[in-house]
C-alpha cells in the first residue's frame, strides 16, 4: 500500500525541496540528494505508485507516456542523451534495493559509480 509519507510524497506536495529539473502534467525530475556520479537525477510520477511494477499495471497510458517523456527532456536537459545507464556509467551491478517507496527512475551518468558498494 502506498504511504503518502515517503519523501517523493512530500517532494511532490511541496513540502520538502528539491532542484527541479523538469516537469509535466504526469511526472517531475529533480537531482539526487546523495549523488553516486556527477549527473543523478531522480524521474518520478505525479501518481502514487510503490514501485516499477504497480506503476506499470495501474497507470494510464497518458501517465506512462508523460512520465517517459520527463526521462527524455531530463537527459536532454542534463546533455546526457547519450550515456545515462548505460554499463560504463552506471556500474556493472544492476542488482538495486529501492528505498524510497514512491516509484522513480534513476538517470546515472557522467563515469563509473563513485561508490561501487552503492547497489
Ligand atoms: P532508491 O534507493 O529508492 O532506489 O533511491 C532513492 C534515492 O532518493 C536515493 O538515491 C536518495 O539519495 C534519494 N533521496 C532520498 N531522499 C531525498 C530527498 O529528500 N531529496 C532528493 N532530491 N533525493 C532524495
Amino acid at each position: 500500500m502506498y504511504d503518502k509519507s515517503n519523501v517523493f510524497a512530500k517532494i511532490l506536495r511541496g513540502e520538502i525541496p528539491c532542484k527541479k529539473i523538469c516537469e509535466n502534467e504526469y511526472g517531475v525530475s529533480f537531482h539526487d540528494i546523495s549523488p553516486c556520479a556527477s549527473q543523478h537525477a531522480l524521474v518520478i510520477p505525479r501518481g502514487e505508485y510503490v514501485n516499477f511494477y504497480e506503476f506499470l499495471a495501474r497507470a494510464s497510458a497518458a501517465e506512462q507516456a508523460g512520465f517517459w517523456t520527463v526521462v527524455k527532456e531530463t537527459a536532454d536537459a542534463l546533455g546526457i542523451r547519450d550515456d545515462f545507464n548505460t554499463w560504463a556509467s552506471a556500474g556493472d551491478a544492476p542488482f538495486v534495493k529501492q528505498s524510497v517507496p514512491h516509484f522513480h527512475l534513476h538517470l546515472v551518468a557522467g563515469e563509473r559509480l563513485k561508490d561501487p558498494t552503492y547497489f
